[in-house]
């Protein structure tokens, strides 16, 4: 497992335990899709993972030991709850480094642009003073986002409350 040998940065693909490591990783700006984005109930979800991992060259997160050894190489087993130490786990393993991009949409994964300033206007959310902030948007959901602002709303955005 050699992520940083090129250009190309580390892609993900969590199981659906890890919602929150999901987000952050999309919040640093990693690609990284979720389980929870196939359709529920499916018998071979672990194989559906493993191959998708496979497809997309992504490493399967995943808290499920059996599915991790499947997984081999492209696996990384995580027995942790706390996602900060899960953070950490893929900075020690090599596979990440420790930043903030705001470049993905914490909920879906898109790419986020820069804000508009009537989409600013219609998020209720959105910090009463704009100064100092740069605002982005997710086509996809709608969703304002910002960057330059206290850790709490970094907070926020991380476990968002929907
Ligand atoms: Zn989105």
């Amino acid at each position: 497992m050699s992520p940083h040998n090129g250009a190309a940065e580390t892609r993900f693909i969590a199981d659906r335990m890890l919602g929150p490591l999901t987000r952050y990783l999309r919040f640093m700006g990693y690609d990284t899709i979720s389980a929870n984005g196939l359709s529920p109930g499916d018998p071979r979800e672990d194989t559906r993972l493993l191959d998708l991992a496979c497809r997309e060259n992504r490493i399967l997160l995943t808290g499920d030991h059996e599915l991790a050894r499947r997984g081999g190489a492209r696996a990384v087993l995580v027995t942790t709850d706390d996602v900060l130490v899960q953070v950490q786990l893929l900075i020690d393993r090599g596979l990440i480094k420790r930043r903030l991009a705001m470049s993905r949409c914490s909920l879906c994964n898109t790419l986020l642009r820069t804000a508009t300033d009537d989409e600013i206007a219609s998020a209720p959310y959105a910090p009463e003073k704009r100064e100092g902030f740069t605002f982005f948007w997710c086509d996809r959901c709608g969703r304002l986002y910002w960057n330059g602002s206290h850790r709490k709303h970094l907070q926020d955005r991380i476990e968002p409350n929907d």
